[in-house]
């Protein structure tokens, strides 16, 4: 029997979970709970009979995960029949505690509760998931995988903001940088594709989902990515504005009276494509431009721009690169913004094959590229299980 995973990923109000097969990646079952402590709430599980639904009102986490595992009673697999060795949980700020996975103890509970005010929304809802998953599961290891750890390499000259250098001793106030599970994956899968070693290569790597980031990786290890003390930083995304002048909450307090809290709300929630359009989901300002939509095309121009201005930096960083990737919803489907991205770089021999590109083939460069570029689907759930593999089997 192979050694399976339970990935478990908790938002504030929803539960992701996954069995994974930590040698093929396949997930054996995948579910989601919406709406936790509503009336919506909505289960999803996908098994080996097919998609089940089920509406009923799920009042908590601890019910969630319950209604999890119900869930693999009836839909399957039941879990007494797979060979499970660990409990994976994604926590997205790990600070500068945890570079690398770890076994979930008091401590580390301690550790990542102290976090929280680096991550208000994000580690009490991965606290809260891995408390019951302990509860409900207690006879197995649970592994905490951060969102971070991969970004832990950054060189100090990367990480530290130009700001009064007490403000990192004191608050933490630092770039950390995030979606690591997603660089690290598709960063290997680049390697394995060129057929070399990671410690080989140059790579930089652009997650383009909700959420969107880039990262410069040289030889496996990260030395720069866009995300900074928090996921605002950087490229564009779905509904965060990425890089802005931080005078803008100044600004915003004099003007119109906007507590900062406001505007950062504003500006992780409410800016981006959806600032800019009305709508965060990138078809549909794929749909719009196509119709004439002159918002849209400003707004692709804008996402394309930014993304084009960090493959340059990113260049600059490395010196060589051996490969640009592209990973998440919009960088794997979208040839039009990849062909926006890195189109007229041929000075920098990136050479992107307009047919290969259209129909989002792994390698969209043509043959004698001397910089590839790749599309690759992430996986950070396999990368999840994978090092809580590597873990298990270290203690
Ligand atoms: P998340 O960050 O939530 O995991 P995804 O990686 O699934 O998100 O990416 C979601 C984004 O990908 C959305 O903006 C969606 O519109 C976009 N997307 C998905 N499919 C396509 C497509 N075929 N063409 C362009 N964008 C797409």
């Amino acid at each position: 029997m192979t050694e399976h995973v339970l990935v478990i990923n908790a938002g504030s109000s929803s539960l992701k979970y996954s069995l994974v097969d930590s040698a093929s990646g396949e997930a054996a079952a995948t579910g989601l709970v919406e709406q936790i402590g509503e009336d919506s709430s909505h289960h999803v599980h996908h098994g080996p009979k097919g998609e089940w639904n089920d509406d009923q009102p799920i009042a908590n986490h601890e019910a969630a995960l319950e209604a999890a595992v119900r869930a693999f009673e009836t839909q399957g697999p039941a879990l007494a029949d797979v060979d499970i060795v660990a409990v994976g949980h994604r926590v997205v700020h790990g600070g500068d505690r945890f570079a690398a996975p770890a076994l979930i103890d008091d401590e580390l509970i301690a550790a990542v509760t102290e976090l929280v005010p680096l991550a208000p929304l994000h580690n009490p809802a991965n606290l809260e998931g891995i408390k019951v998953a302990r509860r409900l599961l207690p006879d197995l290891p649970h592994v905490a995988v951060f969102d971070t750890a991969f970004h832990q390499t950054l060189p100090p000259h990367a990480y530290t903001y130009a700001v009064p250098y007490e403000w990192q001793e004191k608050y933490g106030v630092r770039r950390y940088g995030f979606h690591g599970t997603s660089h690290a994956f598709v960063s290997a899968e680049a390697a394995r594709l060129l057929g070399r070693s990671p410690d080989e290569i140059n790579v930089i790597v652009l997650h383009l989902g909700n959420g969107c980031s880039a990262a410069a990786i040289r030889g496996g290890q990260s030395v720069d990515t866009s995300m900074g003390l928090t996921p605002l930083e950087g490229l564009v995304m779905g509904t965060r504005s990425g890089d802005v002048d931080p005078a803008i909450h100044g600004l915003l307090a004099r003007v119109a009276g906007r507590s900062a809290e406001e505007t950062d709300y504003t500006l992780n929630s409410e800016s981006g494509l959806k600032g800019l359009t009305g709508v965060n989901d990138f078809r549909e300002i794929s749909r719009r431009r196509a119709a004439g939509d002159e918002r849209a095309q400003l707004a692709f121009d804008i996402y394309c721009r930014r993304i084009k201005k960090y493959i340059g930096a990113y260049y600059a960083v490395l010196g060589t690169v051996d490969a640009i990737v592209f990973t998440a919803g919009v960088g794997q489907h979208s040839a039009e913004v990849r062909a926006a991205a890195v189109g007229g770089l041929d000075a920098f021999g990136i050479h992107l094959d307009a047919d290969r590109n259209a129909r989002s083939e792994t390698f969209a460069s043509t043959d004698d590229s001397p910089v590839a570029v790749l599309v690759i689907p992430t996986n950070e759930e396999w990368q999840i299980a994978r090092e809580a593999l590597t873990v298990v089997r270290q203690s």
